[in-house]
């Protein structure tokens, strides 16, 4: 009664299996406190069989040496066990383990009860009987402190060493005996208060620290996860890197991929972050189902992602990438809006273009610089070659600033011409670098350098300044078109620069356009909005640049004062011109014609494409099949040369 209600508590305390994960790793703990220290119970063991012999030996009885025997063979069987069976991490299961144990500690316990037991039945020497009885009820308190890390097994034990001499000290039944029993009666539930109290104790800690080394683990995979996508983190990536470099066998090739999502500021500026994480997330999934089975995927930060996985081949690594730009590409859905995205990727072997984590890195990261430069969507494998670019930029950096005052830039004009009359109307500013040594650098080589490092700024209003110069020489009807980088017109002061160079130079604002792309207008910033407004309030016209590469929002058409468009030059000459770009150019031109814009079509190279355009319903033209850009003193003689053909028609009509 009391004793089962105590066996039941102990159950519900302590379940056989444990409820969770972390339960059962406690109970593993626990269960690995029974095998620590086999050598005390070689020491109980040796004790038993040393205290049994002796008694059966001293008293002669043939029943006590054959407990001895019996009680001997379990106790070297079970020492053997103990040191047989490893309680490691990847050993023998939980209840293998506790099993084996219970039933060695069961039956020898019985055993040493029972022959202390007989000593008293059969009336061995009172030497022979303390013994024993002092053998028995000392191994059973002293196993049952040993294994309280398992009550059920300690309790056990103490249980069946006590209670044959219990029963036996009853069946003789003098008083001392009595007395006996009754204190034997009373060991069992003071050691059972005893043993649960440790019990609980170790159990406690063990599940502490079983806690405490579950939160390391999740804050370490935390710390290395990158929390918008899940995926490994750039701490992560580069922890997990220089790990796998490490196992790869020697000779094995690799490569690391690093993919760059093309104009992702836009999404995330236009649609906002909250569309902008789901995207990524979709792209983290995509590339996390494509890449092979143990390949790195890591999110480097923003829209940079890096794969990193054992090739055989580069055309293996080829034929991963393109089936990471095909992943990339097939439209995102998010709301119902779908979203197309391109990728750039720069692609690093190892071992030729690094042997380590930062080379590695280093030379993906230039190849994926060359793939961006190409225009975007490309793939770029690392060529030694692409260092030496990265020299030359750092160059162009530190000469830039230079060449203007040492007077190496220039300003070239190209003429934007009438595609019903054949007349220059505009001619378009465009800088050129004459560089001592490096020759003539386009600009788009150094308007970049620019960009990043900010002397844009200054050169935008130099460029401008030189541009309104000139244009102030050429007859009143023909105008000048300047192109501006978003960062000139974020710069403070941006008007005043733009105001100063049409006043030093005597232009009426009315023949400046300035050239603007839809990037600057991504933002929609009040510093672009203010712009934009107080000069065309002047009289500048604004021209949008480029247009059918970007978004080609109607929005920005509509909200700003445009006067023209200017087509990109992929619409005439670019790769797959044909029916579809032709109805493209037909629909800008024919809502130019609705808002009263001048439709522009740049890079006219032949006479079709002039015809093409026209027939199309643009109302100006640009390319080399009128002129390349030329020096002022040219401009000034092509407009010469149209002001004498136009009074000889004069003097012939
Ligand atoms: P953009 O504004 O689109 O300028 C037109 C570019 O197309 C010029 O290249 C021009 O030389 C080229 N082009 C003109 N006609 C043809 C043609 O028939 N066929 C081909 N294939 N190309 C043609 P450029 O001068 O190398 O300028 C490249 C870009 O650099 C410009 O593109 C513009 O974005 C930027 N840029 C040039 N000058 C300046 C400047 O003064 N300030 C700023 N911020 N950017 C500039
Ligand atoms: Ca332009
Ligand atoms: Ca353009």
């Amino acid at each position: 009664m009391a004793t089962s209600a105590l066996w039941r508590k102990i159950s519900t305390v302590f379940p056989r299996t444990g409820a969770d994960a972390l339960n059962e790793r406690v109970r593993r703990n626990l269960v690995r406190t029974l095998y620590t220290q086999p050598s005390s119970l070689a020491i109980g063991a040796f004790n038993g069989i040393a205290a049994s012999t002796i008694a059966a030996y001293v008293s002669g009885s043939e029943l006590l040496a054959l407990g001895a025997i019996i009680l001997s063979v379990i106790a070297v069987i079970r020492v053997g066990a103990a040191y047989a069976l490893s309680a490691e991490e990847d050993g023998p299961s939980t209840n293998l383990l506790e099993l084996t144990y219970e039933i060695g500690a069961f039956t020898y316990a019985l055993a040493l009860g029972s022959i202390a037991a007989l000593t008293l039945v059969i009336q061995s020497p009172a030497a022979v009987e303390v013994l024993m009885i002092a053998n028995a009820t000392c191994y059973g308190v002293g196993i049952c402190a040993r294994n309280a890390g398992r009550p059920t097994i300690a309790l056990g034990q103490l249980f069946l060493t006590c209670g044959p001499i219990f029963l036996a000290a009853l069946y003789i039944g003098s008083l001392p005996f009595i007395a006996l029993a009754a204190t034997l009666f009373l060991l069992f539930p003071a050691m059972a208060s005893i043993t649960m109290n440790l019990f609980r104790e170790l159990r406690n800690s063990i599940r502490e620290a079983e806690r405490n080394a579950e939160l390391a683990e999740t804050m370490r995979l935390l710390a290395r996860t990158d929390v918008v996508t899940g995926l490994t983190n750039r701490a992560g990536l580069n922890h997990e890197l220089v790990e796998q470099l490490m196992a790869l066998p020697e000779g094995r090739r690799a490569a690391l991929f690093w993919v760059d999502l093309d104009r992702f500021k836009e999404v995330n500026d236009l649609l906002g972050h909250a569309v902008g994480d789901r995207l990524l997330r979709q792209i983290a999934r995509r590339l996390g189902e494509i890449t092979p089975e143990n390949a790195i995927v890591a999110r480097f930060g923003g829209d940079e992602f890096i794969v990193f996985c054992e090739v055989e081949t580069r055309q293996e690594a080829e034929r991963i990438a393109s089936e990471v730009h095909a992943e990339i590409m097939r439209p995102v859905r998010i709301d119902g809006d779908r979203m197309e995205v391109r990728a750039s990727l720069g692609i690093a072997v190892l071992p030729e273009d690094g042997d380590d984590a930062d080379k590695l890195m280093q030379s993906a990261d230039l190849a994926l610089y060359h793939a961006k430069s190409n225009g975007r969507g490309q793939t770029c494998f690392f060529n030694e070659s692409m260092s030496r670019d990265l020299i030359r930029r750092r160059e162009i950096e530190a000469e830039l600033r230079a060449a203007i005052q040492k007077d190496e830039l220039s300003i070239f004009f190209q003429p934007i011409v009438d595609l019903a009359t054949g007349k220059i109307r505009s001619f378009e500013a465009l800088v050129r670098w004459f560089h001592p040594e490096k020759g003539e650098l386009r600009p788009d080589e150094f308007i970049p350098v620019a960009e990043e490092t900010g002397v844009i700024v200054t050169l935008g209003n130099w460029i401008t300044a030189q541009a309104a110069k000139a244009a102030a020489q050429w007859p009143e009807n023909v105008t000048i078109a300047v192109n501006l980088s978003p960062l000139q017109i974020h710069a403070p002061g941006a008007v005043l620069g733009i105001r100063n160079a049409l006043r030093e130079a005597g232009l009426p604002p009315h023949r400046l356009v300035l050239e603007i792309t839809e990037t600057v207008l991504l933002d929609e910033s009040e510093a672009t909005t203010f712009f934009i407004e107080t000069l065309a309030a002047d009289g500048v016209k604004f021209a949008l640049d480029d247009f059918g590469t970007g978004y080609s929002s109607i929005g920005y058409i509509n909200k700003f004062p445009f006067s023209k468009i200017k087509v990109d030059r992929s619409f005439v000459s670019g790769p797959g011109v044909g029916r579809k770009t032709q109805a493209i150019i037909h629909a800008v031109a024919e809502m130019g014609a609705q808002l009263d814009m001048e439709i522009v079509a740049e890079g006219l190279e032949t006479i079709e494409q002039v015809q093409a355009v026209r027939d199309a319903g643009c109302t100006l033209g640009q390319g080399y099949y009128f002129s390349r850009a030329v020096p002022d003193y040219l401009a000034a003689m092509l407009l010469a040369q149209e002001r004498d053909a136009d009074d000889e028609d004069r003097m012939t009509a």
